[in-house]
């Protein structure tokens, strides 16, 4: 085994909308450092094959260690916060996303590095800017799928992949926004296959938070 070698194809930036996350059947709990602001968060970075498929759990070896991103850590709790029950600080989800997705591309990003490229990533795609410049905003509504696409392509110059989840209510919403990205971890390239996940319709709600 080399440890260069290139072991994935391209990596999926997820980001998910809070609203979405909290307002189903499940819930969600805030993390203990407060209430997200209103904005799309990361869910993860994750390396993927171009038929789809992806590694997982790459190296038992290699554990998340708190300290090695001491220096991120303000940014993750802002960019990167945990909704799941029970409440925590983000550790927990860090270190899954570390663990199961993160072990994956190590041949090219260390630890540090690994969490540095998706807060870069989260920089480069404003995904609550790009939709409320096109007049798409968290109030409840449906909007059309090809408009959010369409507006998301515009603002980030890549076709994106949408993710619903459904409410309380069985209303179809935006939950997760999918982007591909090169096996660097830092430019956002077309998506070589996209996910099958998350049914939409051509109308999904965009919930408040
Ligand atoms: P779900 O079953 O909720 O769609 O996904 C559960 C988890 O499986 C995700 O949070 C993620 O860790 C992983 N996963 C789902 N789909 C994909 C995919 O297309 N690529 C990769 N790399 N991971 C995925
Ligand atoms: P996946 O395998 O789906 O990438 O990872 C999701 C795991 O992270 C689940 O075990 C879930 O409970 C946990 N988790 C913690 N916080 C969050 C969050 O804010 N969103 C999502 N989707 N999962 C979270
Ligand atoms: P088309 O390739 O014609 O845009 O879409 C084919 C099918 O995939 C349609 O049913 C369309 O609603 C669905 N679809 C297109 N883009 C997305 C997306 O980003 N997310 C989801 N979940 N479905 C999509």
């Amino acid at each position: 085994f080399c440890f260069s070698e290139q072991n994935f194809d391209f990596f999926y930036f997820v980001q998910q909308w809070p609203g979405s996350y909290c307002d189903t059947q499940k819930s969600c709990c805030y993390p203990t450092t407060g209430k997200p602001a209103a904005d799309f968060g990361i869910h993860g970075l994750w390396p993927n094959y171009q038929d789809g498929s992806y590694p997982s759990n790459c190296d038992p070896d290699s554990p998340f260690k708190q300290s090695e991103i001491s220096d991120l850590r303000s940014s993750m709790q802002k960019n990167w916060p945990t909704l799941a029950c029970p409440s925590g600080d983000g550790i927990q989800f860090w270190t899954h996303e570390w663990d199961k997705h993160g072990t994956c591309s190590e041949s090219v990003l260390d630890q540090h590095g690994y969490f540095e490229a998706a807060l870069n990533l989260r920089n480069k795609a404003n995904i609550l800017q790009s939709l409320t410049n096109a007049g798409i905003q968290p109030d409840g509504k449906s909007y059309s799928l090809s408009s959010i696409k369409d507006s998301i392509k515009e603002a980030v110059g890549y076709t994106p992949w949408i993710e619903c989840n459904v409410d309380e209510s069985g209303n179809t919403q935006l939950y997760q926004v999918y982007l591909c990205v090169d096996t660097s971890g830092s430019g956002f390239i077309e998506c070589p296959v996209f996910p099958r996940s998350g049914k939409c319709g051509s109308e999904i709600e965009f919930p408040t938070f």
